[in-house]
């Protein structure tokens, strides 16, 4: 079972309303070096919003390429649709129904974004 990883959203595979979810990937099992700088960006991220002090099992899921974001974070446009699947475009970073106590999220992934 998967649930997002974005503290505050309670979406897991078990949800009515399904949305898709994109894996966060190791960056050192990157094929390139910009999807290796997004994977890192993402992992910085999430670390920056879970406290892994406190029984989070967050650096677990990222060990084990376990932890996803659910699509209901990201704008459209950074989504690539397939025919069976969806996934994430490299570079793309989550800017939507992020925890208030993170301002400065959106506009460090406006920046990265450009
Ligand atoms: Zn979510």
């Amino acid at each position: 079972m998967s649930n997002c990883c974005i503290p505050g959203c309670t979406y897991n595979s078990k949800s009515k309303n399904k949305r898709s979810c994109f894996a966060i990937r190791r960056p050192d099992f990157a094929r390139t070096d910009k999807e290796r700088r997004h994977r890192e960006v993402l992992t910085r991220l999430i670390l920056s919003l879970r406290d892994s002090s406190k029984d989070d099992n967050i650096k677990w899921l990222l060990h084990k390429e376990n932890a996803y974001i659910c699509e209901s974070h990201f704008n459209p446009d950074d989504i690539i649709v397939y025919s069976n699947r969806k996934a994430l475009k490299c570079g793309r970073l989550p800017a939507y129904n992020l925890p208030h106590t993170c301002p400065s999220f959106a506009k460090r992934a406006r920046m990265i974004q450009k």
